[in-house]
């Protein structure tokens, strides 16, 4: 299967009745990027940049930001990029000067530090804006709940464009701005964020534990945490019909997009995009070269209409057996 799934590189993820489904990778380190091409990619739709700050003393300045952007960037010969600000606390701990939380996924984390500590963050964008030109580079905010949130972010980017402009420095003046899509409220919100952005990104895993309620990774309540629960598939939904009457992208970053349990009903859901850890790709491209993005429709309706998680699952899982 090895090779043949190899094989699969430069065919396209395309299904029997001709929808194409992009492909895009999750990395977390600049090397990755060979592996994204190598699985055939057709971008980076997830740069998790916290492994700059992860296991080092110091913080990263502006130029060791850009300098591994500037790498990825090169190396994905031209295909998008979607760089991920910061997305540090709760279970990404840098250094030793944090306060302990009594509740880090509630607490200050992601999105929310990095607009506490701006000085950090202005490095961040100004380093992605500086990248902004040596190919198809997109910034992203992680865990945004709210449209002040969001709006704070863009007004640092602003100012830090009205910067550069002083300064002389060339950027992307279109550079499309998105945000991740992890936390119900804005789910329920998505009307009014996508008048603000060019992009959504489905982060199911830290959507699953939002909604349910569950610790992704508490051992005790794992069996709460589940992909197929109704609640969860209703909120995908609604957030991929937002962001297509909006008329704004969408991709599905979290790690249920690399499951082949999930293609088909993701595909049923609406999804044309996902993005996937590298080695996932060829095995997801070969479930969407053998479904009909009709059937799959079909099957998503099907799923509507039940409430169980684990009839569901299972549901997923024979109609994922009897494809091969
Ligand atoms: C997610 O929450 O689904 C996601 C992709 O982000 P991370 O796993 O890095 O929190
Ligand atoms: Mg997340």
């Amino acid at each position: 299967t090895k090779i043949r799934l190899r094989s699969l590189r430069d065919l396209p993820a395309v299904t029997t009745d001709g929808e194409t489904i992009t492909l895009m990778a999750n990395i977390e380190f600049p090397h990755e990027a060979d592996a994204c091409l190598e699985r055939g990619a057709s971008g980076v739709g997830l740069y998790r940049t916290e492994f700059l700050y992860l296991g080092q003393d110091s913080e990263p300045t502006e130029e060791d930001h850009y300098q591994v952007y500037a790498k990825v960037v090169h190396d994905m010969q031209g295909s998008p990029i979607v760089i991920r600000t910061l997305d540090l606390g709760a279970d990404k701990i840098y250094g030793d000067n944090h306060t302990p939380e009594s509740n880090p996924f509630l607490g200050l984390r992601s999105i929310r530090l990095s607009l506490r500590n701006t000085d950090q963050f202005r490095r961040q964008l100004r380093a992605i804006l500086r990248a902004s030109v040596l190919g198809d580079v997109r910034v992203m905010f992680p865990l945004v709940s709210t449209l002040h949130e969001l709006r704070q972010a863009k007004m640092l980017l602003s100012d830090l464009m009205e910067d550069l402009d002083e300064q002389g420095i060339d950027y992307d003046r279109n550079l499309k701005v998105g945000i991740m899509v992890e936390v119900p409220a804005s789910v329920v919100m998505l009307d009014r964020f996508t008048k603000e952005i060019d992009f959504i990104s489905i982060g199911t895993n830290d959507l699953v534990q939002y909604t349910l309620a569950v610790d992704r990774n508490n051992p005790d309540v794992a069996a709460l945490y589940n992909n197929c629960d109704p609640a969860v598939l209703r909120l995908i939904q609604m957030a991929v019909d937002s962001a297509k009457k909006a008329n704004i992208e969408v991709t599905l970053c979290g790690q249920m997009g690399g499951n082949p349990v999930y293609t088909m009903l993701l595909i049923g859901m609406g999804l044309r995009s996902l993005s996937v850890t590298p080695s996932a790709i060829p095995e997801v491209k070969e479930i969407c070269r053998n479904v009909s993005a009709e059937k799959c429709r079909e099957l998503a309706v099907r799923v509507r209409d039940m409430d169980n998680a684990w009839e569901i699952k299972r549901l997923l899982r024979e109609h994922l057996r009897q494809l091969f």
